[in-house]
């Protein structure tokens, strides 16, 4: 079995997301890439998050019917801060045969160093990259310091090519809150939902300056 975990906040999934889980599926031969929302981001305790349920049945609808690719509520379910590094250790106890992978893009892959016990989480998971426009360019000279003499030399794809897709879930939020369209941005489910939910209308909802949170 070949797992992958991609975490992140998902408020909302869009395109970009669901591309990414797609691309590294396909690629490194993935049976399983499990979607998870985190429950509270380590990074962003002030930000007004979606209620986790509300995000989980998102990404419910974006990926019904694609085969490879669930939705998790593993780090909903724990509640409380969402570290990564224990729900890798909770995903390889639950899979203990399994080659485990971590998804992510670059820009979250620039803060990896800051999680709670990166090198750990590099133990756990062999991280998959991909990169996004806007952001910094994949730095592998990241993980080689956090694996250090126990970087694999496989020969097996670190960083993925995909089409750079310049979609964030806070320029979603953000044309919403605007009135503006977000179609074909996130799958047309995923649109009605927002709009039968009226999700990010408020004025209250947090004030960004970039596409900030992680899912340390
Ligand atoms: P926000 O703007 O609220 O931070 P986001 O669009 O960055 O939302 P997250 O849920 O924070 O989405 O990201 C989860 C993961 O998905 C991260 O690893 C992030 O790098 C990756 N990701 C998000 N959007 C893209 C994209 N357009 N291209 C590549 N990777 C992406
Ligand atoms: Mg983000």
């Amino acid at each position: 079995m070949r797992i992958a975990v991609f975490g992140g906040s998902f408020d909302p999934v869009h395109y970009g997301h669901l591309l990414l889980a797609e691309t590294c599926r396909e690629a490194c031969a993935l049976d399983l890439v499990l979607l998870m929302p985190n429950a509270i981001p380590p990074h962003k305790p002030d930000r007004q998050l979606t209620p986790v349920r509300q995000r989980l049945q998102m990404l419910q609808l974006a990926v019904a019917d694609c085969a490879g690719l669930e939705v998790s509520s593993l780090e909903a379910d724990r509640g409380g801060v969402s570290y990564t590094v224990e729900t890798l250790e909770e995903v390889r106890s639950r899979y203990p045969d399994a080659s485990i992978f971590f998804l992510m893009g670059a820009d979250a892959l620039r803060d990896l160093p800051g999680w709670r016990e990166p090198t750990r989480i590099c133990e756990l998971a062999r991280p998959l990259i991909v990169a996004r426009p806007g952001g910094p360019d994949p730095d592998l000279s990241i993980l080689h310091r956090l694996r250090g003499n126990s970087t694999p030399s496989d020969g097996e794809p670190t960083v993925l090519p995909m089409p750079r897709i310049d979609i964030s879930s806070t320029e979603l939020r953000e044309r919403v809150r605007a009135g503006r369209s977000i179609r074909f941005r996130t799958p047309r489910s995923v649109e009605e939902y927002v709009r039968q939910h009226r999700l990010y209308r408020s004025e209250s909802l947090e004030r960004e300056g970039d596409h900030g949170d992680q899912n340390p």
